[in-house]
């Protein structure tokens, strides 16, 4: 009995110090299906970005939160990640000091609505409202105006990517990596979908407002570090963006891809 509990508090210790997940694949060599890049003419939103070398952006949605955000912030400190917050107006209002912290630590501070609405069943004049407000308040707590949308779930038509464009000088920004954190399915499970699915170029959804995202974080830089990934904020890695080389055999089948930003599937907690 009592070796059978020394092996036990043994292998406890042994799972206890390895990475919370783990992974093998190698940066650009990720299986995922090819996304459209910023190299097929001016997109109306990016998903991912075509980009020579292994940059990626991590991007944290829907804070700032009073307890986590500073967590995050702490870590990406550690780990010398610069990343991208799209971040809720209201909560912008009720902690400026953490916005303006995250945006003088170098990471970049964009829009993602005020009370996170689904702007694509919005008045256009709603939706100028409330992309306002928000620009006024990121603006107000950091000094600099914002010049990224994210849409609440993912959700806008393209009626309205053009016109908010041109009003504000937005960028549409989606993603091509989503571990579905906002189901809290788990740190490991967060960790594991992220490092499995990032290639170069990737644009990494997450939430800064879920417990179990911000466990999943340490293993998930270090394991992306390791791979040799390089991380910026998505303003650097659209700015980085390089002619996709063209494809060898165009699909003779398909008759609806011709779209340069299909939206990834719509994702509740965006
Ligand atoms: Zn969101």
């Amino acid at each position: 009995m009592f070796v059978f509990r020394f092996l036990l508090i043994v292998s406890l210790g042994l799972f206890a110090a390895s990475p919370i997940c783990a992974e093998d694949v190698v940066p650009g060599k990720a299986t995922e299906k090819s996304k459209p890049s910023a190299a097929a003419g001016p997109p109306s939103a990016f998903s991912w970005v075509h980009v020579d070398g292994p940059y990626i952006a991590m991007t944290f949605d829907d804070g700032p939160s009073a307890k986590l955000t500073p967590k995050l912030l702490d870590l990406l400190a550690a780990h010398h990640i610069k990343a991208t917050f799209f971040v809720i107006g209201q909560n912008v209002a009720d902690y400026p000091e953490i916005v303006a912290r995250a945006a003088r630590e170098g990471h970049e501070i964009a829009n993602h609505s005020w009370s996170h609405p689904n702007l694509s069943k919005m008045s256009d004049e709603g939706v100028r409202r409330d992309l306002r407000k928000t620009d006024d308040v990121i603006r107000s707590a950091t000094g600099v105006r914002p010049t990224l949308l994210r849409p609440p779930y993912g959700s806008i038509t393209a009626r309205q990517k053009k016109w908010i464009s041109e009003e504000f000088g937005y960028e549409i920004i989606l993603w091509d990596v989503d571990p579905l954190d906002w189901r809290r399915p788990g740190p490991v499970a967060v960790c594991n979908r992220i490092v499995r699915n990032t290639r170069a170029g990737s644009i990494v959804l997450s939430h800064d407002i879920h417990p179990g995202t911000i466990e999943a974080m340490p293993s998930t830089l270090d394991q992306l570090q390791a791979k040799g990934f390089k991380f910026v904020t998505v303003s650097q890695l659209i700015a980085m963006a390089t002619p996709e080389p063209p494809k060898p055999s165009p699909p003779a089948r398909s008759t609806t891809t011709k779209s340069t930003s299909p939206a990834p599937a719509p994702s509740p907690g965006s």
